[in-house]
């Protein structure tokens, strides 16, 4: 399959109110612009220094969108041109984005990202954490980010129902949340478990393999 058909073939499945996130990782900047000649304009990488060799071949309207973890070192690197932060994982992490957003004059979109897997990973918040974070944002504590909403990664199983149930946990917390201030976006769901987030109330994929095929 080739990725225009990979393309057309996931645009025709995601419902209108989905957004997709393409994730470029390991994959060429000519890859992305044959992407982004087709029309899609929101990629996702998951380490800095990719995301900086490749946005300065490509067209400067692609919205960066970063997704893994990020080091505090790193955060001005990116600070003066990425579109949203999907993975802040520590209030320090927000604290520096809008630090280094104001030095850039600019505001930062950003989605926290909260631990729903039952697999021990590393990065995200736990529920309290996230709950306080966004209560801090409300008061003020972050003025040059905007918290647009959730992001989580599900346990990697078969089991479906495992997956649908850590989805569901998410979006009771993004309703919850959202019961103060609503929150917009709500990121979940990749090549493998998509059509179950998107059931249980993704508005926002981030989907690599499907498109551009195994990474090495
Ligand atoms: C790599 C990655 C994805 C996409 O994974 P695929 O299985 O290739 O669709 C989604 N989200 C995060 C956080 C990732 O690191």
């Amino acid at each position: 399959m080739s990725l225009k058909n990979n393309f057309e073939d996931l645009k025709k499945e995601l419902p209108s109110h989905v957004t997709l996130a393409a994730v470029s990782k390991t994959h060429t900047a000519e890859k992305i612009l044959e992407l982004y000649e087709l029309g899609q304009r929101i990629f996702a990488e998951n380490k800095v220094q990719e995301i900086l060799e490749k946005k300065d071949r490509l067209p400067s309207d692609i919205q960066w969108h970063m997704i893994g973890h990020l080091q505090s070192n790193k955060v001005k690197q990116i600070a003066p041109f990425v579109h949203t932060i999907q993975s802040v994982d520590s209030e320090k992490i927000l604290q520096l984005i809008s630090r280094e957003a104001e030095k850039n004059e600019r505001t930062i979109e950003v989605l926290l990202q909260v631990k729903i897997a039952e697999e021990d990973t590393k990065y995200g918040l736990e529920i309290s954490e996230t709950k306080e974070l966004y209560l801090q944002y409300l008061q003020g504590a972050f003025p040059r980010v905007k918290v647009k909403g959730l992001m989580g990664m599900a346990t990697l199983t078969e089991d479906e129902n495992q997956i649908a149930r850590e989805f569901q946990f998410l979006k009771r917390l993004f309703d919850q949340l959202s019961l103060s201030v609503p929150l917009e976006v709500l990121s979940m769901g990749m090549t493998s478990d998509y059509p179950i987030a998107i059931k249980e109330g993704a508005n926002l994929v981030r989907i690599g393999s499907a498109l551009f095929g195994n990474r090495n």
